[in-house]
């Protein structure tokens, strides 16, 4: 099996296994810290908050672990709507993942308000103009992301925060797709809210974090109070061993970002070279600035669910994972004025970093194979028709 759908999950890092492995003993509930037991997978969770904190360039205050972004994402948009009743309002960029449409939805309908969607460019890029009208002192909240997980494409953060800023809305981040693959400096210091999931970064799976300064928490309805947990905006039990590993996997993933992001853009880019060969290709969001491991390509007369179902030994994606089990086309690609057929032409291939050279090579052979026996196959279907 290849791989090159690392921007779906990414597998666990073998360090990080063994620490969540040995983590796994310490099984009292952090939050009983009266006694040893509690202290002990409270001091756990504590170092993984400071090395999260540290790769992110925040503080540990600043992080609130949660089990995922798309908790955090909720947490952090819909309480920015509900915190604030005169702002019900969200703006969002049009290519945005699905769980922080769907947070900004449910946050419009609990606080009477409505989604405002800034649109994209044909490479992906926010109509920065459009965000300005689009924002004005009835919104609570302006989310672009950091890097898309369809295209890599990484959003003009800096600006978009001004024009939040400017109107008194705070700026939401997903960096989700960016974390251990890009700097997160810039973002990290105009963003008032990001997001942030260990599966995506070699850690385990069930563990992410909303980051805010103390003063923005304040400023968020607390939606999933609980117990008081998480600086009372994520309650419930943690779960250590996961955000352990979590920690790590940050830690890790930053140390060497510099070696990462040289050795994927090369790989990435050799990928590309070898799929043009097909002849008719073209990366969607080419013309934009991408993170290092990503490349969204159409394969014109390609049908891309068809591609993949002729080289089952390469897995790859025809939109984002959590679309895969809905038929439709990627929400993004059609944002960025693809027409159905176009979007559904489109495979992502996603690089992390096991990927080796001879993967590249042995992928640019199976897929080309495949993409040409469906061109085949659609041409024979088509004069088929044609004769009919
Ligand atoms: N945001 C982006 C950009 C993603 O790629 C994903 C995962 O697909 C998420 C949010 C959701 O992450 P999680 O699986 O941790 O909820």
């Amino acid at each position: 099996m290849i791989y090159l759908d690392y921007n779906a999950s990414t597998p666990v890092d073998a360090r990080v296994a063994s620490l969540v492995q040995e983590a796994s003993h310490a099984y009292a509930n952090p939050s009983s810290t009266q006694h040893r037991a509690g202290q002990q997978a409270a001091e756990l969770v504590e170092h993984a908050r400071q090395r999260l904190a540290t790769a992110v360039h925040r503080t540990p205050r600043e992080i609130v672990f949660t089990a995922g972004a798309s908790e955090a994402a909720a947490i952090g948009i819909i309480g920015a709507m509900l915190g604030d009743s005169r702002r019900p309002n969200v703006v969002i960029g049009a290519t945005e993942h699905k769980a922080i449409i769907q947070a900004a939805e449910a946050g419009a309908r609990l606080g009477g308000g409505e989604v405002r969607i800034a649109s994209v460019d044909h490479s992906g890029l926010l109509d920065l103009s459009r965000l300005n009208e689009l924002v004005d002192d009835s919104v609570s909240v302006v989310a672009v992301m950091a890097a898309n997980n369809e295209t890599g494409v990484m959003g003009p953060v800096e600006q978009a925060s001004v024009i939040a800023h400017s109107r008194g809305a705070l700026f939401f981040s997903d960096i989700t797709q960016l974390l251990g693959k890009g700097d997160t400096t810039d973002v990290s210091t105009h963003a008032d809210l990001m997001v942030c999931s260990s599966h995506k970064l070699y850690g385990p799976k069930g563990a992410g974090a909303l980051i805010a300064s103390r003063h923005t928490q304040k400023a968020l309805f607390p939606i999933l109070g609980g117990g008081g947990q998480e600086f009372g905006l994520r309650g419930g039990t943690s779960n250590a061993p996961a955000l352990t590993g979590f920690g790590l996997a940050a830690e890790l993933a930053t140390q060497c970002l510099p070696e990462t992001m040289n050795r994927l853009t090369v790989l990435r880019d050799q990928l590309w070279h070898g799929l043009q060969e097909l002849g008719s290709v073209e990366i969607n969001g080419g013309d934009a600035p991408r993170v290092c491991n990503t490349l969204n390509v159409r394969i014109a007369g390609a049908d891309a669910e068809a591609v993949m179902a002729s080289m089952p030994d390469v897995a790859v994606s025809s939109g984002s994972a959590c679309q895969s089990a809905v038929p439709t086309p990627s929400h993004v690609l059609l944002a960025m004025g693809r027409s159905t057929t176009e979007a559904g032409e489109s495979l992502r291939l996603s690089i992390g970093t096991p990927t080796t050279e001879s993967d590249i090579r042995a992928s640019i052979a199976k897929l080309s194979a495949a993409a040409l026996r469906v061109r085949e196959l659609t041409g024979d279907l088509e004069r088929f028709l044609d004769d009919a």
